[in-house]
């Protein structure tokens, strides 16, 4: 008889953790502090249109057809490939990028300011997926048991990659390419990682290689929410149940075997196995009252930066902005080095804008337009007061008004926005960070918070701060390592 599993938690990783072990017999349930399932990957209706809160696309769609595979299911929603995969607007100029797959098409573009792009980006890429080649499988789909393990794996890595160690993706840029156009649109994947390419390992240039040969990226038909939607009805079909407006708060514990968890209403909650998709760094602090996790040791690790999230319903159409769209200044070293440490208000800031009712019309009414900005601000560390979200708002709402040669601002019908203050109290993330622990070297691979609980012989993560990391697919493989882990408990 298989045991019983709770999982705490309706974010990706916990649904797809619970679907996985529902597959292979276990007896699972879900409990959410929410009162809808999916976590940061969530959806807004409101006014009349339906917003993507969180991701608004994903890449390596291999791990999702992976998890269909290991779960006996049809691809539970339906996605297309983005191509281009984004637009870049600088504030120097009028021009917008776009970031085709095609290597001649997109060379095209920077013939201006960068000799010799397209050879240039081909050899870029081909390192890059050299190490794509030479670490993904070997080191990021791995369980370690210990630190040992994963220096002995690391060390049957190719030798040839060793120096790439010692720099940081925006060196590593810069050894290909000269301009400051071509070096930070290449370097823009690193903020996709919620830091800097000042701050990020060179070891994530294999993300070029994922974004402009591998795999690409892609949206979902109707909206990324209908992933969510999607493995909730598989769940609804193998019986297991979600229970929502649920908090855990509390534990009881009998030596080394959690006895139950305790939520706000002080209910108990008792199962063989527990699988923790809240945050893995502050769930350990704040529940489990761990000292290497308490607020100090939490505030001292790296966290990725915090969103300032709008959604816009607008009574107008933008034709002319393409589905995903970066606008930056002119000053992305300085900005890069000072913002997300500074506590003021946030000058010129760079933003990201996602034209939802693009690729899905049903998502705004006739006419109408359905927008996400996200704007990567300082964590709650540092910008505490949130006062001046209307000012910075306003400001963001101004400049791409400027950047798409049309007033938005009488045109919106609706407007909500999040603070990181916001994305803090409804998730429970640390301070705010949107994408959880960084992925600095000593933050990555056994260094990470483990994916099994180390007092509670019964207690497992999942999700961003766990292994092997943050982001849509990255937490697909996290919820197969964790299986992995359970299914060789004994018992
Ligand atoms: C603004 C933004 C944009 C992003 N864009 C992209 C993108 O385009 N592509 C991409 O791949 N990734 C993107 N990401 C990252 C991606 O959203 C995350 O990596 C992923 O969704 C994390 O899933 P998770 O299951 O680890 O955690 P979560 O989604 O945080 O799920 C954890 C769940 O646990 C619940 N919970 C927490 N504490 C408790 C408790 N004590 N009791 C009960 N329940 C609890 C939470 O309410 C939540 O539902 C983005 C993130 C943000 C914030």
């Amino acid at each position: 008889m298989k045991k019983s599993v709770l999982v705490v938690g309706a974010g990706i990783g916990g649904l797809a953790t619970a679907l996985r072990l529902a597959k292979r017999g276990y007896k699972v349930e879900i409990i959410e502090k929410n009162s809808q399932a999916g976590g940061r990957l969530n959806q807004l209706k409101k006014d009349g249109f339906t917003f993507d809160t969180g991701p608004s696309f994903f890449s390596m769609s291999y791990e999702f057809k992976e998890f269909a595979k290991d779960c006996n299911i049809e691809m539970p929603f339906k996605y297309m490939a983005l191509d281009p995969l984004y637009t870049v607007n600088f504030s120097r100029s009028p021009k917008t990028y776009r970031l085709y797959k095609d290597i001649h098409k997109l060379a095209e573009q920077f013939k201006d300011v960068e000799p010799d792009f397209e050879i240039k980006m081909r050899k870029y890429l081909k390192n890059g997926k050299a190490l794509f080649n030479d670490t993904v499988d070997i080191v990021i789909k791995e369980n370690y048991n210990s630190v040992l393990a994963y220096l002995i794996t690391l060390m049957k890595v190719n030798p040839v990659h060793l120096p790439i160690l010692f720099r940081n993706f925006w060196q590593q840029v810069c050894r290909y390419f000269s301009s400051d156009d071509a070096r930070e649109i290449i370097s823009l994947v690193a903020f996709f990682l919620g830091r800097t390419p000042f701050d990020t390992p060179a070891v994530y240039t294999l993300l070029s290689y994922t974004e402009f040969e591998h795999d690409g990226y892609y949206n979902v038909e109707g909206g990324m929410y209908k992933i969510v939607e999607g493995i909730v009805e598989e769940l609804r079909k193998e019986n297991v149940t979600i229970t929502y407006n649920t908090e855990i708060v509390d534990f009881v514990a009998n030596g080394r075997k959690l006895d139950c968890l305790v939520d706000q209403n002080n209910r108990q909650w008792r199962s063989d196995i527990v699988v923790v998709n809240s945050d893995a760094a502050s769930f350990r602090g704040r529940i489990f009252k761990r000292p290497k996790f308490s607020m100090e040791k939490l505030d001292k690790m790296e966290w990725t930066m915090g969103p300032l999230t709008i959604y816009l319903g607008l009574k107008c159409k933008l034709p002319q902005v393409e589905h995903h769209n970066y606008y930056l200044g002119d000053n992305f070293k300085e900005y890069a080095n000072k913002v997300f440490q500074s506590s003021g208000t946030l000058q010129k800031p760079y933003y990201y804008v996602n034209v939802l009712s693009r690729n899905n019309p049903g998502c705004a009414p006739e006419g109408c337009e359905s927008l996400f900005f996200v704007c990567p601000v300082p964590d709650l560390r540092f910008k505490k007061n949130w006062d001046d979200k209307d000012e910075i708002v306003n400001s963001i709402l101004d400049d791409f008004s400027k950047r798409i040669n049309q007033d938005i601002l009488p045109e919106i019908v609706s407007k909500t926005i999040y603070t990181p203050v916001d994305w803090q109290n409804q998730y429970n993330l640390h301070r705010g960070s949107g994408l959880g622990l960084s992925h600095k070297m000593m933050q990555i691979g056994a260094f990470r918070p483990t994916n099994f609980d180390e007092v509670f012989k019964n207690v497992f993560y999942v999700g961003a701060s766990t292994v092997p990391g943050t982001g849509l697919p990255i937490t697909m493989i996290s919820s197969k390592l964790v299986v992995e882990r359970i299914e060789k408990l004994k018992y």
